[in-house]
């Protein structure tokens, strides 16, 4: 396994509609366990493979904390097919450092995936796995969280992240 590089907002590759799965290959498990392994490395509680820049509807979910343990959940194709309520709530992102904001989703999600077995779920929940779900699908369609936000803030991160990201590289070159 390895821990691989997490895409940060403005790559553009985090603004693409990444490709379904059609076969599920050695190639795809291996790259469910780096995404794994890098989402822990990371303290993330989901990973899409398009923040590991994998052109791949792929998504990694571990919401355990110290008092809850839940399960790694390694998901191909995820797909949201319900919703029902609103929630706000607080969101953070491994592509986004050092801001959080308040984003509104669904409070409740049905959704499905096929498992790395090939095994089609069908599932419902209300709890921190329907927040991550509806956030990494996200990801998967090219979408990161500032842009849920209102037209104002999502305007402010942005110009703040291109102004840390040329700062960042200029740092490199000196
Ligand atoms: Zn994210």
């Amino acid at each position: 396994m390895a821990v691989l590089t997490v895409l940060k907002v403005p790559d553009p590759f985090l603004r693409k509609k990444v490709k379904k799965v059609q076969d599920i290959t050695p190639e795809v498990l291996k790259i469910l366990d780096d995404m794994a392994e890098t989402m822990y490395y990371s303290n993330g509680i989901g990973l899409a493979a398009s923040q590991v820049g994998i052109d791949m509807r792929l998504v990694t979910i571990d919401v355990s904390t110290e008092e809850k343990k839940s399960e790694l959940l390694k998901m191909i194709n995820p797909e949201v097919i319900g919703g029902e309520g609103e929630l706000v709530m607080e969101e953070g992102c491994l592509s986004v450092p050092e801001i959080r904001d308040e984003v509104k989703r669904y409070k409740k999600v049905k959704f499905r995936y096929l498992d790395p077995e090939g095994k089609e779920h069908i599932a419902e929940d209300d709890g921190l796995i329907a927040r991550v779900i509806q956030h990494e699908i996200d990801h998967l369609d090219g979408i990161v969280f500032l842009d849920r936000l209102s037209p104002l803030k999502k305007a402010l991160y942005y110009r703040r992240l291109k102004k840390e990201a040329k700062k960042r590289k200029n740092e490199l070159k000196m």
